[in-house]
């Protein structure tokens, strides 16, 4: 039977259920905690509160992650592993590079034509992550990551695309890329992917649904890849009513086999510092694992989005964006 690797080894795909597919335990520079995070950071308490917030959504029937926290966003493995090995819930990690715009300084210099002209090294550290494990805790990246928050992309940020691409392309990890829906920059990974000869069905464009446009999305999705409805709860971008009004509009044209759902939140994210808790309750009461169960899948059946299609979003979508080709 088939599997796809989690934080606690592989796990059969017919076993993962219920799936989030863009959620972060943690975001949380390890520089930024390191020198500026003593009056905020408690990271037995944090620990033990990721605990209790994943356990409560499995309550829920959410049996799933798939975090996408790389090098940009905070990736600390042996962090998850404490938490994955207390909560029955599958954690699904990733690899790859979250920049919007400069190269890190750390690849900058090394690479095909740098100064350091050696194969490149994106390939060989993301390829290791999935294939070996990372950084020598035996738990092996699933997925790849990179972002395209704007459709003209930075020299270093382009390289970072096509260096998932072609661990994509190597390895037949899938990609989950970040775009942005107001510029529309999914058509930008569609067109670079495409180029790099990456397989479109196992591409899927986060934050998609923070764009309400269908020509867009019908766009996206007649190209072959997923759609990321996964910022449920963050109004400020796009009004969760809007979000529901457009997967119910996409599902009646017969796309439900090209959505999936999640939130895009964490259990901390050091963005506020001091001020997190208080600071997401005031700006977005609705940023947490538990709101699709709660209010989005009723408001999704109240639009004529049948349990089907929600099933096929919430279960079928993630078992085949993970079910690998055979070789
Ligand atoms: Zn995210």
């Amino acid at each position: 039977m088939a599997t796809v690797e989690s934080v606690r080894g592989p796990v059969e795909l017919s076993d993962l259920g219920q799936t989030l597919m863009h959620e972060h335990v943690f975001v949380l520079s390890t520089e930024h905690v390191q020198n500026y995070g003593s009056d905020w950071w408690d990271e037995e308490a944090r620990v033990a509160d990721a605990i209790a917030k994943l356990n409560s959504m499995h309550a829920k029937g959410i049996s799933t992650i798939v975090d996408p926290t790389v090098w940009g966003l905070g990736r600390y493995i042996p962090r998850i592993q404490r938490i994955a090995a207390q909560t029955p819930v599958n954690i699904i990690v990733a690899t790859g590079l979250y920049v919007y715009e400069e190269m890190p300084q750390q690849y900058a210099y090394r690479g095909p034509g740098t100064l350091i002209d050696i194969p490149e090294p994106m390939v060989t550290d993301f390829s290791r992550d999935i294939t070996e494990g990372i950084a020598g805790t035996g738990v092996k990246a699933a997925f790849l990551k990179c972002c395209m928050e704007t459709p003209e992309l930075s020299p270093g940020v382009e390289r970072i695309a096509r260096a998932v691409a072609r661990t994509h392309v190597a390895t037949g990890a899938p990609i989950t890329v970040h775009t942005s829906g107001p510029h529309q920059s999914g058509r930008t990974a569609v067109r670079i992917f495409g180029e790099e000869g990456v397989d479109l069905t196992k591409v899927m464009i986060g934050h998609a649904g923070d764009s309400n446009d269908l020509d867009y999305l019908t766009e996206l999705a007649v190209a072959g890849v997923l759609l990321g409805m996964d910022r449920f709860g963050l109004d400020l971008f796009n009004p969760g009513a809007e979000r529901v009004k457009t997967i119910a509009m996409m599902a009646a044209q017969g796309y439900a086999g090209s959505m999936v759902l999640s939130h895009d939140a964490s259990c901390f994210i050091d963005y506020f510092g001091a001020a997190h808790d208080e600071a997401r309750a005031a700006a977005a009461p609705n940023w947490h694992y538990e709101h699709i169960t709660d209010d989005v899948l009723p408001a999704l059946l109240a639009s004529g989005v049948t349990q089907a299609q929600i099933d096929t979003m919430m279960i079928e979508n993630p078992v085949r964006y993970f079910t690998r080709k055979a070789s």
